[in-house]
């Protein structure tokens, strides 16, 4: 392979990865990050024995922006206690303490 080949190759890839880079994201599609989930369990570790739908202050930690329970593989929670958030927290949105879906 000739040296001025090499070279139009090289500069095509660095054409290819800006155009890559300047296209513009279409509104509504996130782009997944990754996220560190903790070794150990929160409530487990705080010492907390049963969550139920009046600890609304602990429930509004798992849930996400929107509104949704956040998974077990990202919360962090064993599953006891991961059982025990999401039930509560379906029953403090039925009590209209927290919200099924969130404004934004
Ligand atoms: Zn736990």
């Amino acid at each position: 392979m000739s040296l001025i080949r090499k070279e139009k190759i090289l500069k095509e890839e660095a054409a290819l990865t800006e155009e890559e880079l300047t296209v513009p994201e279409e509104p509504g599609i996130v782009k997944k990050k990754s996220v560190v989930t903790p070794d150990y369990c929160s409530l487990c570790k705080g010492g907390t024995k049963k969550v139920t739908y009046k600890d609304v202050s602990i429930l509004k930690r798992f849930i996400s922006r929107r509104g949704r329970i956040i998974p077990a593989s990202r919360s962090g929670l064993c599953s006891k206690h991961q059982r025990q958030v999401a039930r509560a927290i379906k029953v403090a949105r039925i009590l209209a303490l927290l919200p099924f879906v969130s404004e934004e």
